[in-house]
């Protein structure tokens, strides 16, 4: 079993993508193919934003929005604890400073009512991230923001297709309700290439010319720097391949939805693990499966136990973000975030990806409760 099979949806569209590489194989524009400009067309369309950007990776993006926002060294930009390093690691290179926010044991977001006690005259962005294939709660977040004059940054590299449910009935697909969006295509994201890619998504004309700009060391017109900016492109052939996949992303979604529907019966009326929270305000697209373990269990020895049976599991994330040696010189504490920390020791995310099967589940189901069954009951 495994825990993402990028080689079984391989096999499964290979003819498609064999075709769409060997085109670009043959086209010679490696760079700044068609390809690439199809396919910000056609994941606009998608998510019904005007302007998207592709680049390098989804760490990338998220660097190049910030700095499109002209964010200066000692800013402060408001995000979760509880996320990948990519989310903070951009500011400390940008020389901005993460602030971090607790988020709610739940749906493991950024809690949106502390944020306010966080603001101070430096705060310039709130940051928040569809962790898991959720969106955050993002009306009130929004509101917090247009409050206080703040930028949002979504960071949707988790949640391609995902979308917020307003209080109103409309949607909105993550990425699109801040001043920017950004998300990564890296072969395990729900929309995966075979290698590093991202977008910046915009709704702001200007915005978008300067992040294309800052993508492109800088220029607008060839060998005329304006600013000074990355090296950050998607590859043609990424873009290719990314254009057949985005054609299967609904099923895909579909396919991860029904293995987290199957997942939540198999565990059904389970007191040793609590299974993911499905948020009124927002649609699931589970790029994880992710549950909470009761106190008491030892996650450690249950994972090792779970992989002499051949099931895998993994930890996003062990260690929350103001924990981190990087950022001690930030001057967080253990308890400063109880319940990033207790979600980080806690939390375990089962095998989930398209081509997981209905056996392989219940084996995860079986093969978990006789170890729970033997070492904790
Ligand atoms: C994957 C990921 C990123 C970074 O994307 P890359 O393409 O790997 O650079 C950033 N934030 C979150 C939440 C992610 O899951």
């Amino acid at each position: 079993m495994k825990m993402v099979d990028l080689n079984g949806q391989y096999e499964r569209l290979k003819a498609e993508i064999d075709e769409a590489v060997e085109k670009v194989m043959a086209s010679g524009a490696y760079i700044k193919g068609a390809e690439v400009t199809e396919f910000q067309e056609n994941l606009s369309r998608f998510l019904s934003i005007p302007h998207v950007i592709g680049c390098g990776s989804g760490t990338d993006a998220l660097q190049i929005a910030l700095m499109a926002l002209g964010l200066q060294p000692g800013d402060e930009v408001i995000t979760t604890p509880f996320t990948f390093i990519a989310t903070a690691e951009v500011m400390a290179l940008l020389r901005v400073k993460p602030v971090f926010v607790d988020v709610e044991e739940n749906t493991f977001h950024i809690d949106v009512h502390q944020i306010e006690a966080a603001i101070t005259p430096r705060t310039k962005a709130i940051l928040p991230v569809h962790l898991y294939g959720q969106s955050a709660n993002m009306a009130p977040l929004l509101q917090m923001a247009e409050k206080h004059g703040l930028y949002v940054v979504e960071d949707a590299c988790q949640s391609i297709g995902a979308e917020y449910i307003f209080a109103d009935g409309q949607r909105k697909m993550t990425g699109t309700m801040g001043t920017f969006g950004c998300t990564s295509f890296f072969p395990t994201k729900n929309l995966g290439c075979y290698g590093d890619g991202g977008a910046m998504f915009t709704h702001d004309a200007e915005l978008a010319k300067e992040v294309a700009c800052i993508a492109n060391h800088g220029a607008e017109k060839k060998y005329h720097h304006e600013r000074v900016g990355v090296n950050s492109r998607l590859d043609t052939l990424q873009a290719a391949i990314l254009n057949v996949k985005l054609r299967h992303l609904g099923e895909f979604t579909q396919v991860r939805q029904a293995a987290a529907d199957r997942y939540d019966a198999l565990f059904a009326g389970c007191d040793w693990l609590t299974v993911p929270y499905r948020a009124s305000y927002s649609t699931h697209v589970f790029h994880q499966y992710t549950v909470r373990l009761a106190d008491g269990i030892n996650r450690d020895l249950l994972q090792e136990l779970l992989r002499a049976d051949g099931v895998p599991t993994m930890v996003y994330y062990p260690v929350p973000l103001h924990l981190q040696p990087v950022f001690a010189e930030l001057g967080y504490r253990r308890g400063d975030f109880p319940v990033a920390e207790h979600l980080a020791d806690t939390v375990l995310s089962l095998p989930m990806h398209t081509e997981l099967t209905e056996q392989e589940q219940e084996k995860v189901r079986e093969v978990m409760g006789k170890i729970v069954e033997k070492c904790w009951k």
